[in-house]
């Protein structure tokens, strides 16, 4: 069995999603004049969502919350607000998943006093119901058993940040490419792939947080 319950989503999957959502919201008769992604997860679902229902007007505002994979480290807070008022407007707020729902509230939020939209609606990929504090207007997928949904465009940041997890937590600082790459399977349950698996690990030797020796 696996340490931390991880999904790898693939792009086909993420694109699927971003379809399915874009219908949601079409079908439901509502149509946003502008969609806000919350950075960084939400870029890629917002700038889908925008082909699919041909939005032009796209923007961010970034939202911190987590810090190392699948670990809360912080609270959430704005980093880059929306800088531009949306008066009279119907806003789609776009993130990847919402999972304990701080930044959808922290972002809702700092939409609502900073840009003063006529509406604004959430939406996501993945909602993890059991934990969220809010349900988003639209969601794909609906998560009863809290994951990890290990999405196509964060594959290094949060392989760099599982294999710091083995290191912290067994101790040991010099590996074998192989065993190392074995131990991430088992505690992870998935594979990365070889070019993302090295990737991670250079930048991790570069840090001088782990050697290995055949690289
Ligand atoms: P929300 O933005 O919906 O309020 P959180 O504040 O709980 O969600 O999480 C902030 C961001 O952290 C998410 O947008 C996502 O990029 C990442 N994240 C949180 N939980 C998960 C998870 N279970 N799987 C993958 N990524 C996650």
């Amino acid at each position: 069995m696996p340490k931390v319950r991880t999904k790898l989503v693939t792009w086909e999957e993420v694109h699927d999603w971003a379809f399915r959502l874009a219908r949601l919201i079409e079908d439901s008769g509502w149509r946003p004049d502008a969609v806000v992604a919350v950075a960084r997860g939400g870029y890629v679902p917002a700038r889908l969502v925008c082909d699919v229902l041909d939005i032009h007007d796209l923007l961010s505002v970034q939202v911190l919350h987590w810090g190392r994979a699948a670990e809360i480290t912080a609270k959430a807070h704005v980093k880059y607000p929306v800088p531009v008022k949306l008066e009279g407007k119907k806003v789609l707020i776009i993130d990847d998943i919402c999972d304990t729902g701080d930044s959808l509230i922290v972002a809702r939020k700092h939409l609502e006093e900073a840009a003063a939209p006529a509406e604004i609606r959430t939406g996501v990929m993945q909602w993890i119901s059991s934990v969220a504090k809010i349900k988003p207007d639209y969601y794909v997928e609906e998560v009863k058993d809290w994951v990890w949904y290990q999405y196509p465009w964060c594959r290094v940041e949060d392989t760099t940040n599982f294999l710091e997890k083995i290191v912290a937590e067994t101790g040991r600082h010099e590996w074998r490419f192989d065993e190392l790459v074995e131990t991430f399977k088992e505690w992870y349950g998935i594979d990365v792939g070889e070019r993302v698996f090295r990737a991670a690990i250079e930048k991790l030797a570069a840090r001088g947080v782990l050697k290995v020796g055949d690289l």
